[in-house]
């Protein structure tokens, strides 16, 4: 593994087209995008890393994947009422669905729907107090205490948040909001905002690849049969408008976010993080695809056969 995960860092630097990295907040805008990292965390408990994997980026919507996580623990099957759970075929930010399915977003990746799901957890309760609990959550499942939010990167987004306070407010529109715009986008902008390293990443998703159970520190997060469905919602919604292409190139359950992260899951086998700030034209990580398409191919982890 050693091996594989070394001659696909080689590769991915010697590539010339790294991708864009994401204009839109500035914060991430000045990222150097000649960086790339990888670490597989497999289910026995052995961690494998290469590039830059103790560097810290901004997970952005990866932390839809754990806000779900929490969201379910908390209220179970009825957040299926507020959000869908079908692909939306759209781009991340799309507004033009709302309007049609007045204001329940397509599924929880999505930002309307990452949105919903910060309204749903907060359950009258402050940002502050429910931020504490998601950063406690993730120094939890990935057993990290070091893991934080980059304040930096927060402001950025909330002084550039147009498009998210207006899907905000147009879905607050149908009366659909339990707690005040302003706070539930303040905290779905933190969320975003969490900095983690490859290596963090993929130990975070382990429960994912282990039935619900984090094989090192023992910890069930959640049930097998919610972490199988955590992982079909990542295979049919991680990668917005490119989740078709993710499952035809890569075959794995995954989730990116716009600060060139994605976290794969290779059920009963590992849990992969991948960095690389350059993005295609879609918003997902163009090396983090890449070197996931050739880990999938040279461990033959797909999980629509090998
Ligand atoms: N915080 C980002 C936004 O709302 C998340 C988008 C992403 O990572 O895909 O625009």
């Amino acid at each position: 593994m050693q091996q594989i995960v070394d001659e696909i860092a080689e590769e991915m630097m010697n590539l010339e087209d790294k991708g864009e990295v994401a204009h839109y907040i500035p914060q991430l805008a000045k990222i150097d995008p000649n960086q790339f990292a990888i670490s597989v965390a497999l289910t026995n408990g052995e961690i494998y890393q290469a590039g830059c994997a103790a560097k810290l980026f901004s997970i952005q919507s990866i932390s839809k994947v754990f806000t779900l996580t929490l969201a379910l623990g908390k209220l179970g099957d009825s957040i299926w009422h507020r959000v869908g759970r079908e692909p939306s075929g759209d781009p991340f930010n799309s507004i033009v669905q709302l309007e049609h399915e007045q204001g329940k977003p397509r599924n929880p990746f999505i930002n309307a729907g990452a949105i919903t799901i910060a309204d749903l957890i907060m359950q009258g309760h402050q940002p502050k107090e429910v931020l504490a609990e998601i950063i406690q959550f993730m120094r939890y499942i990935a057993d990290d205490d070091s893991i934080a939010i980059d304040e930096k990167v927060a402001k950025s987004e909330l002084e550039t948040g147009a498009r998210n306070a207006s899907l905000a407010y147009f879905m607050s529109s149908f009366g659909h909001f339990e707690n005040p715009v302003e706070e539930v986008l303040g905290t779905y902008f933190h969320h975003c905002s969490i900095a983690m390293n490859s290596t963090q990443l993929a130990k975070a998703g382990l429960f994912l690849a282990n039935n619900g159970v984090n094989p090192i520190t023992g910890y069930t997060v959640v049930s097998a049969q919610r972490a199988k469905r955590i992982n079909a919602l990542m295979l049919t919604c991680g990668h917005y408008d490119g989740s078709g292409e993710f499952a035809f190139r890569v075959g794995l359950p995954g989730k990116s976010g716009v600060g060139g992260g994605i976290l794969a899951v290779a059920p009963g086998n590992a849990s992969i993080g991948v960095w690389s700030p350059g993005l295609d034209a879609i918003g997902n990580s163009k090396l983090g695809t890449k070197a996931l398409e050739l880990l999938a191919y040279k461990t033959g982890w797909s999980v629509f056969g090998k």
